[in-house]
């Protein structure tokens, strides 16, 4: 991109018409070292990076879902009506895979279990930039098959639909499309991270179960399908519960209120009601958690990639404006305090791109090494959860970058902000999941031990002792008081390590910078000579 010169109005051409890939150098790294295919990503990044695909985002968020209850004539409808530009990014993102890709082989007949996790993450990233609230059905939909896999059945009959490459959403049953998207009912309203405490019913009815009860959160209400637990006289369970009936009639899932939403505007999010609606039990009667611990760790990792996602686009857009714009006689990016932000916003998006890759390999790679399984466990958690909670103060900064500009709405850096902590919420909040970590090292505690000493082995010198003081933390007497801290601690340590594998330079500044802990502004710390080949990388391509 040339810079502007004295003519120009001092703040450098919009960010609109970009290649999200061509622009984005840690993810191609990322892609090559996974192998991935370079034109096909390219021409995606094209796709999300353009005006027309940006403007959509920016419609679908302007005019959020309606609830529609009822028809003229009085006939609850219990529908949600979604803007054009909304439809317009499901099918896109289904077209490509984002909802099912990672299923097509378990669907032609294949292990149930889901492959090519890099390939769509690297999907994902570029489809969250253009526009992030559409990814919560697709998200759902990708994860789904997880926990349906725990009744063969039910996933022989469902894969197929959730890997085929369309979308379709029409009002009509199950059987009759060739593509479904599918939600989750899991949280009620005394009980979110505490499912179980939910108190929607099931019994058995007519061969079947009859589910009672209401959930206080039921994203994407318009799915067909949703995965809900509920009690049945067992415990908790699971089922798969459809919107309409096989014959198309109401399914018994009655919508009372949309939510009024911080952000993530595009996406319907509702409060429901199940009235004698119909349910397929998943799993076993009583195995509810059991059968949804899988889908938890897709829906947790697209939580990573969604926030890696958004803090990308705010530091390809300070980056590009801080090359534009002059103050006091240089280019901000000329500037060494605006320079050290920039870097030190680089080396951020660098360890999220490079943990996120590093972990889709390891969930691919689950079903057959036990190592990688060990380390997905762990380090799924880890990443949801600092990516997650890095973003909104990282978008925060990049919005201060572009000064007055960026707290308005029109660069959508605003909209990026509002949408960020949604991530770190749902899927399970902060201290659930570092709650989460200490339970899969307390189940697993010789894989965690190995687990460290790999991540200390593969690690910069400068993060390798965290690996004792996480084992520490972990085997506290006080491990809970200490979960932040033990999680916060492996984060640090996975990004490390995976950044090792990827940039060696990078790798060490940030090991340095983030090891050692304490509260630091982004832009405080001291990159020693990394600062101008994390900035090259930052805009490079664009
Ligand atoms: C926009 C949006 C959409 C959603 N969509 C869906 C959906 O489609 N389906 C669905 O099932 N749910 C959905 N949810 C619900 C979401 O998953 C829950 O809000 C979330 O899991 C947290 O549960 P909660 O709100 O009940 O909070 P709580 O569980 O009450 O947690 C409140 C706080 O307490 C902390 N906490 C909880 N337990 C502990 C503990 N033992 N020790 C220390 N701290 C603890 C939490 O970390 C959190 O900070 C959605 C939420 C939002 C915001």
């Amino acid at each position: 991109m040339p810079r502007a010169d004295d003519s120009a109005p001092n703040s450098g051409p919009p960010f609109a018409d970009v290649n999200l890939f061509a622009g984005d150098r840690p993810l191609r790294d990322a892609a090559a070292r996974s192998g991935l295919d370079a034109r096909a990503l390219s021409e995606a990044g094209a796709f999300y990076g353009s005006a027309e695909t940006m403007d959509l985002g920016r419609q679908a968020n302007e005019n959020p879902p309606k609830l529609r209850l009822v028809d003229p004539q009085g006939t609850r409808l219990d529908a949600v009506e979604y803007h054009p530009a909304y439809h317009a990014l499901m099918a896109h993102g289904a077209s490509l895979g984002l909802h099912g890709s990672s299923w097509e082989a378990a669907a032609a007949g294949g292990a149930p279990a889901p492959c090519g996790q890099g390939a769509r993450a690297a999907l994902v990233w570029r489809a969250v930039q253009a526009e992030a609230g559409h990814m919560c059905p697709l998200t759902m939909t990708h994860a789904a098959p997880a926990a349906l896999a725990a009744t063969p059945a039910s996933f022989g009959r469902l894969a197929p639909k959730v890997a085929a490459r369309a979308y379709d959403p029409r009002a009509v049953p199950i059987a009759a499309k060739r593509a479904v998207t599918i939600g989750m009912g899991m949280t009620e309203r005394q009980g979110g991270s505490d499912v179980r405490a939910n108190l929607t019913r099931a019994e058995r009815a007519d061969g079947g179960w009859r589910i009672d009860g209401a959930k206080w959160f039921m994203s994407a209400p318009m799915c067909d399908a949703f995965l809900v637990l509920a009690q049945a006289p067992r415990g908790l369970s699971c089922f798969l519960v459809p919107r309409l009936a096989d014959d198309g009639a109401p399914g018994g899932i009655r919508l009372d209120r949309l939510k009024d939403k911080l952000g993530n505007r595009s996406n319907a999010s509702a409060e429901v009601r199940f009235e004698d609606a119909r349910g397929e039990l998943i799993g076993e009667e009583g195995g509810g958690v059991r059968a949804i611990i899988g889908m938890v760790a897709l829906t947790r990792f697209d939580c990573a990639v969604s926030s890696g996602a958004l803090m990308r686009l705010g530091l390809s857009q300070a980056a590009r404006r801080a090359r534009a714009r002059r103050a006091f006689g240089r280019f901000l990016v000329d500037q060494p305090a605006m320079r050290g932000v920039l870097a030190d916003l680089a080396l951020e998006v660098e360890a999220a791109t490079a943990l996120v890759f590093r972990l889709a390999q390891a969930l691919d790679r689950a079903a057959d090494d036990p190592a990688e399984a060990a380390y997905a466990r762990l380090v799924a958690p880890a990443a949801k959860y600092a990516i997650c909670k890095r973003a909104p103060a990282f978008l925060y900064e990049a919005m201060e970058c572009q000064g007055g500009n960026g707290y308005v709405e029109e660069l959508g850096l605003a909209r990026a902000y509002r949408e960020a902590p949604v991530n770190a919420i749902w899927e399970g909040s902060g201290n659930v999941i570092a709650l989460d970590l200490l339970r899969a090292a307390s189940r697993a505690k010789d894989e965690t031990a190995a687990v460290l000493d790999a991540l200390a082995k593969s690690a910069p010198a400068a993060a390798r002792p965290l690996a004792a003081a996480i084992a520490d933390d972990i085997a506290s007497n006080d491990s809970e008081r200490f979960a932040r801290r033990a999680i916060e601690r492996l984060a640090i340590l996975a990004a490390a390590a995976a950044l090792e594998g990827a940039e060696p330079a990078l790798a060490r500044a940030h090991a340095e910078t983030r090891a050692a802990g304490g509260f630091a502004q982004l832009g405080a710390a001291d990159l020693g000579g990394v600062e101008d080949a994390l900035l090259a990388r930052a805009w490079e391509g664009d």
